[in-house]
């Protein structure tokens, strides 16, 4: 365990790049951390595997790899997962028959490439995931990353601009249904994410066939609220410490960055999802705090986090409307 999530990590050679060859034996291993889906079929592929190679090879490294280790190639993964899908249908029913993977709206072969869309969504969707992806990829630059697989036609910007829209969709989705389960919401920018929620509830989903509507949508649909680790960030960018920080840095600024963020900024609010998170960590800070073996400012450290998160827990629990009230602004 490390912080407050598990890690998890994968060992291997890099293979991607010059010079690099996972048939180099003496070649220096490399730890990528990765999330659960993919620690999850790592460990049945490496059961189901016989090979020596669990990943298939980049396409310049084809005749050798193929020839000694039977690496898959692309049309061998078109194929599998073809087999897959039909091996699935022909196993398993829904209870009104229809096939459980249903035909590709698009009409098109199931093909690797499409599983960019799944990076898509994690880059989207996890804090910090687009410097996450490029660390996996060896990026020098979160704009290398950014422009994924070098050109725009490569359409990897489109995945990312409809996997907004959909995050923001899916996200204004669960912040109403939890407002009106009477989630209560704290913190110096608590009114403004309830304001920006109604403003954009009446949203009903509109009709997306480019990404240029994609993008319209976004403009006029993204609250720009962002969930992150234990806080909620209602970003404005004229009052956001973060970025001021990073300004006068002299680096670049065109969002939040959790890594700079300050509890001084009036952009922070707080759900009662973030305080059920935040509870788990006060734990394990009084925990560090308590711990005679942690040396003293260790210990001294995880002391003063712990008595933050208390005052945060506990202001948010002060502001809770009684049973039937309003809920109060700011803490
Ligand atoms: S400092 Fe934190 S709350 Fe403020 S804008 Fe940056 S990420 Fe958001």
């Amino acid at each position: 365990m490390q912080g407050d999530d598990e890690v998890l990590c994968v060992h291997g050679r890099p293979s991607k790049g010059a010079g690099r060859s996972p048939d180099d034996l003496e070649a220096v291993t490399r730890t990528w951390t990765v999330v659960a889906p993919v620690a999850t079929t790592i460990g049945v592929l490496e059961q189901l595997a016989d090979y020596p190679l669990l990943f298939p090879c980049a396409r310049w490294q084809v005749t050798r790899r193929m020839r000694e280790q039977r690496a898959a190639t692309t049309q061998d993964l078109k194929r599998n997962l073809a087999a897959f899908v039909d091996w699935v249908n022909a196993t398993f029913h829904r209870p009104g028959g229809g096939p459980v993977i249903p035909p590709d709206p698009s009409g098109r072969n199931m093909h690797a490439s499409r599983f960019r869309r799944t990076l898509a969504y994690f880059v989207v969707r996890k804090p910090g995931g687009l410097i996450a992806c490029g660390l996996q990829y060896g990026h020098v630059r979160t704009r290398v990353t950014a422009g994924y697989a070098g050109q725009a036609e490569s359409g990897w910007l489109d995945d990312l601009a409809v996997e907004r829209l959909e995050m923001a969709i899916d996200q204004i989705k669960d912040d109403l249904v939890a407002l009106d389960a009477g989630e209560h919401v704290s913190g110096p920018a608590a009114d403004e994410y309830r304001r920006r929620l109604a403003r954009v509830a009446p949203y009903a989903g509109r009709v997306v066939n480019s990404v240029r509507s994609v993008e319209r949508l976004l403009t006029s649909a993204d609250p720009a609220i962002h969930h992150s680790r234990a806080m909620t960030c209602v970003y404005r960018a004229e009052t956001a410490v973060c970025r001021r920080i990073r300004l006068e840095a002299g680096l670049s600024a065109d969002g939040p960055d959790e890594s700079e963020c300050r509890p001084t900024c009036p952009n922070l609010a707080y759900t009662d999802r973030d305080i059920d998170a935040l509870n788990g960590r006060l734990v394990r800070q009084e925990a560090a705090a308590a711990d005679p073996l942690v040396p003293r400012p260790r210990k001294e450290r995880a002391a003063a986090q712990a008595a933050r998160t208390r005052g945060i827990i506990d202001q948010h629990q002060a502001g809770r409307p009684a049973l039937g009230g309003t809920a109060s602004g700011g803490i």
